[in-house]
């Protein structure tokens, strides 16, 4: 007999992908099978392993949807044939998501499982929207509530005399199909009509919307405001705080496309997040290291001969001190040459490998690097190395050589395009769900105008922005209407770039 897998039933936490748990994340990479519901962000299966399978069990009426017979059955089979299985649903596994049903099965099958809690709905709604659930002075308790009982049962399981009266703070899940009944029974029972109410739909996710209002008009203005499930509704003196911190964020609500490398995508992605808005992460290039070529070898064994080193980018000091690791060398190899970077990036890059940039312009473009480094150092007769893409333009190496520098240029990467099943993002462009493209490179351009029809681009309400003025040039070149060009070239300056348009 095979030997059984087994069961991890995981919190997927309650709508943006980072707020699942570390242990969650973790279980979600090793696994062979992820079953997951239609609260849970899909944007969570980038953790899952490339060959995992991947199961949607979406519980909705109408065709495609599974009953919960059959997703019980379906962990039993895959589990029981040696899988493991982590079974993704959003928030809590264990609030309101048929948690025993699933377990049951499994444990009379002899499957093992392992509950991991996750982020629920009512906890991260209320927080999104600036209400604190509990407070010393108001409320010393807290009741979640599911707005939607069980199908069929006879008699409420809720004693709506005694939360009428209830001293602390009502949470309602599933109540927006019952809103209007389940105010009324609060006021029939004696709840005053003016207690402040909140409905917090899509929380924490970029379209998060929040409603406030009194018991009593709560459903109408969240009719008119057209709030769609899921939402959760809270009813507390505390629901009418105005703790806006989520949705005051600058670029909150706002999706914006990043198209670089997948390594550059994941850092840029974390500072839209950080300002409220939405990262799309679609990777267009790859990084090619071209240190193993003759050329650079040569190169590495004479370095110290060199007065200046230039990195041009932040991927060419990565390729540069990736082999140096690998040749078992470290920094030292420089002596005292003296190095400059381009901009800030590339020399916070340089930091982490124990390098203190000499020389950082205050424009960061090549052009401006050749100028100002000119006018700091005296280049003539000096010995410059080079080390950047084998796509860099020549402009750079002219005007050092205009000093009287003697350059070298030694290419350690270059850049592959990268081909994706891009389709899904064409629809969200239709379905006019993406506020910005932005590009961080001519390359990032071309590769991502390869992949969407650039018609797409310039009829729809779609902005783009780019990090500079070479990376400009090319996007006009594709016919591509730039809206937005960062003021300092760095991916912080086009976030400031688009927050400025966005205010
Ligand atoms: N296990 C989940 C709850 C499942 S019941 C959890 O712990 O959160 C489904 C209900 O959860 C929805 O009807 C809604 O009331 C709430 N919910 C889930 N995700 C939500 C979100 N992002 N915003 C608001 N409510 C949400």
């Amino acid at each position: 007999m095979s030997k059984k897998g087994k069961v991890y039933l995981v919190g997927a936490g309650p709508g943006r992908a980072d707020l699942i748990t570390v242990r969650g994340a973790d279980v979600l990479k090793t696994t062979d099978c992820v079953i997951y519901d239609k609260l849970a962000n899909p944007a969570l299966l980038k953790f899952a392993r490339p060959d995992a399978e991947v199961i949607h069990v979406p519980k909705r009426i109408g065709s495609g949807s599974c009953t919960q017979d059959q997703i019980n059955k379906l962990l039993v089979e895959k589990a029981g044939s040696g899988q493991t299985v982590v079974r993704l649903k959003g928030g809590d596994p264990c609030i309101f998501g048929r948690a025993r049903q699933e377990l049951t099965a499994l444990a009379e099958a002899g499957i093992d499982f392992e509950i991991i809690p996750g982020v629920t709905a009512a906890i991260a709604a209320a927080e999104s929207a600036g209400i604190i659930l509990t407070d010393r002075d108001y409320s010393s308790q807290v009741v979640f509530i599911t707005g939607q009982e069980a199908e069929g049962k006879q008699k409420s399981n809720i004693d709506w005399d005694t939360l009428a009266k209830f001293r602390g703070t009502i949470v309602f899940y599933m109540a927006m199909g019952n809103l209007e009944l389940i105010a009324r029974r609060l006021i029939r029972n004696g709840m005053e009509e003016e207690t402040p109410a909140a409905v917090i739909a899509d929380a924490t996710l970029p379209n998060q919307k929040t409603i406030r209002a009194s018991l009593k008009q709560i459903t109408e203005k969240c009719r008119e405001n057209k709030i769609e499930p899921p939402a959760i509704v809270v009813i507390s003196t505390a629901a009418d705080a105005k703790l806006n911190w989520l949705t005051s964020k600058p670029l909150f609500g706002r999706s914006i496309v990043v198209t670089r490398d997948t390594d550059s995508n994941a850092d840029f992605a974390a500072k839209i997040i950080g300002k409220g808005g939405n990262p799309i992460e679609f990777t267009t290039i790859k990084i090619k290291p071209l240190t193993q070529t003759n050329k650079f070898l040569k190169t590495l064994t004479k370095i110290a001969e060199y007065d200046w080193i230039v990195f041009t980018s932040a991927n060419g000091a990565v390729s540069f001190f990736d082999v140096l690791q690998r040749l078992n060398r470290d920094a030292r190899v420089f002596a005292s040459t003296k190095i400059a970077a381009i901009g800030s990036e590339t020399a916070a890059k340089l930091t982490e490998f124990g390098i203190k940039a000499d020389f950082v312009p205050g424009v960061f473009t090549s052009k401006e690097l050749g100028k100002q480094l000119i006018s700091f150092a005296n280049l003539q007769g000096r010995k410059v190395l080079l080390l950047r893409s084998q796509l860099a333009s020549s402009e750079l190496s002219e005007l050092l050589e205009t000093a009287g520098a003697e350059v070298d240029n030694v290419p350690v990467y270059t850049i592959a395009t990268v081909k994706n099943q891009c389709s899904w993002l064409i629809e969200k462009i239709k379905k006019d769900e993406i506020d910005w493209l932005t590009f961080a490179s001519p390359s990032s351009a071309n590769a991502f105008f390869e992949q969407i029809p650039t018609d797409l681009i310039n009829s729809g309400n779609i902005r783009v922005a780019s990090i500079g003025p070479v990376t400009s040039e090319q996007l006009k070149n594709l016919g591509i209407r730039v809206d937005a060009q960062a003021a300092e070239h760095t991916t912080d300056g086009l976030l400031a770039a688009i927050e400025k348009m966005c205010k």
